[in-house]
């Protein structure tokens, strides 16, 4: 570690919650390594990620290449590794288990035997791992709301690859590394992919509004989730590891919603009267398997970290369909 500058090294970096979180990082005073695919450092940066200059360094790294993994958290001796690079859908999981196996459960396996490995080294506190858990390790359970004493119980291959994920952050955590799993409930925002729900609602109804779409194709409109605001879950991630006690935090709202509720929450926001009429159900996409009702108990995030949500449900769906439709 140079001087006080917080060294961070970050997986998934390109993605929404990577975006974010190297944002609040740098913003924080930290430097930000992240790594990128083999061949991606000549490909264009998001504008995000572009604006951060100098604070962010790029490395190119196979992931699920063990010598490439171990040699990375090695060179870069970090404070503070976030581990977000995931198969991050649930619908893909299914299409491609052995993919999401690899990602959601090998790589957090090398992360964590890598900071293992590089101990005390690491930096003036030693290396910290944070793992970004998932409201689908509980997606079995008939517990409502879940919280951290919630046992795992995944119901697809998503859930069960980030379940052992979990459970190897417990494990490693009893071998003496500061390691903490965010169990992350799902968390939207302008930059969430369309391939997700909320946001092929939003993107519909301001396409619909504008006169550019006729109808909203959907699957399981009666599936309930914890929505909550991506900003305010990477604020979450590094309060928890930045806590002096290394334990796991259910990152959740305490409040679900149904997929029609997030319609009907869309379609005020864009003044699209006739919405149930726009709505078509289409079989191919339902799945498989659906957690009924999964919904958190943030009561550790809020009392050990002073943590909260900052926006209410309706202000992120506001916050979603207004950059919609101003086409950002
Ligand atoms: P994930 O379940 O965390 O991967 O997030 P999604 O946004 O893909 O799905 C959230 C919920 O919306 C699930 O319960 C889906 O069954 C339900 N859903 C209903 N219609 C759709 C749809 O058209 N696309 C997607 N992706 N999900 C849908």
């Amino acid at each position: 570690m140079t001087g006080t500058v917080t060294r961070a090294l970050v997986t998934g970096v390109t993605g929404q919650d990577g975006g974010y979180l190297a944002e609040h990082l740098v913003a924080g005073g930290a430097t930000v390594h992240a790594t990128v695919r083999p061949g991606a450092r000549s490909r264009p940066l998001s504008r995000h990620l572009t604006a951060l200059g100098d604070a962010l360094v790029l490395h190119e790294v196979d992931l699920l290449d063990p010598g490439a993994v171990r040699a990375l958290v090695a060179d870069v001796a970090p404070d503070e590794v976030y581990n977000l690079a995931a198969e991050s859908s649930v619908a893909r999981s299914w299409a491609d288990p052995v993919g999401t196996a690899q990602l959601n459960a090998v790589l957090p396996a090398l992360l964590l035997d890598a900071a293992s490995a590089l101990g005390s080294t690491g930096g003036a506190r030693g290396v910290r791992v944070l793992q970004a858990s998932s409201a689908e390790v509980y997606a079995g359970t008939a517990t409502v709301p879940q919280d951290e004493s919630t046992p795992l119980l995944p119901t697809n291959p998503y859930g069960a690859a980030k379940a052992h994920a979990h459970h190897l952050v417990a494990v490693h955590r009893a071998r003496g590394l500061h390691a903490v799993a965010a169990v992350l409930y799902p968390h939207e925002s302008p930059r969430r992919p369309t391939a997700f729900v909320t946001r092929k609602i939003t993107s519909t109804v301001a396409a619909i509004a504008r006169g550019e779409a006729e109808e909203l194709v959907l699957g399981n409109t009666a599936a309930r989730r914890d929505w909550g605001w991506a900003p305010d879950v990477v604020v979450a991630m590094v309060a928890a590891l930045r806590h002096d006690e290394p334990q796991d935090y259910v990152v959740a709202t305490g409040v679900a919603h149904s997929v029609e509720d997030f319609v009907r929450a869309a379609a005020e926001r864009a003044g699209v009267a006739d919405w149930r009429e726009r709505v078509r159900i289409d079989p191919a996409f339902f799945r498989p398997t659906d957690a009924a009702e999964l919904v958190g108990d943030p009561t550790r995030a809020r009392t050990a970290l002073g943590w909260a949500p900052s926006r209410t449900f309706e202000e992120v769906v506001g916050a979603m369909v207004d950059a919609d439709l101003e086409g950002r």
